[in-house]
């Protein structure tokens, strides 16, 4: 039995603020609430995160993202919302078994959600970028 705080959500354990539960998959309330609605669906069979994940599993919290990001569309005045699964400490996992954020964006600049995207298309060249996607086809 796995000694994990999304587990134990899972197994009831702890309790959590359920929004939607099947057979493959959990969504409930993030309790930092980074926005209102701010949710989390995670696989009920633990995974640590997407190195790990198989693509069944994958397919099984994808296909349900789309109705539960409507749920939250219909539930409060959203304009936007970010869908963001994090990936190792570096990549600011801090619960180490896999799920995807769901997190509402209001107004521009009126939530407290402080994600930033950088352009860094000048930094490289054109070779850098080619070899790049090369790397990576490499191993497709
Ligand atoms: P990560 O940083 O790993 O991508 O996200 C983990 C998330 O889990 C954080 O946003 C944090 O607020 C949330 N979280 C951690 N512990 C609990 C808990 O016990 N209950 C709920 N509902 N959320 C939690
Ligand atoms: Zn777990």
């Amino acid at each position: 039995m796995e000694d994990c705080i999304f587990c134990k959500i899972i197994r009831g354990e702890i309790p959590s603020e359920k929004i939607y539960e099947d057979d493959e998959v959990l969504a409930f309330l993030d309790l930092g609430q980074v926005t209102k609605g701010h949710t989390l669906i995670i696989p009920k069979k633990h995974v640590r995160n997407v190195f790990d994940l198989p693509p069944e599993t994958a397919a099984e919290i994808f296909r349900r993202v789309p109705k539960i990001a409507g749920a939250l569309k219909e539930a409060f005045p959203l304009e936007g919302l970010n869908v963001i699964n994090n990936n190792e400490e570096v990549a600011s996992q801090t619960v180490f078994h896999y799920h995807v954020h769901l997190i509402p964006r209001y107004s521009k600049n009126k939530d407290d959600f402080g994600f930033k995207w950088k352009d860094n298309s000048n930094t490289y060249s054109a070779e850098d970028f080619k070899a790049r996607a090369e790397a990576i086809k490499a191993h497709l």
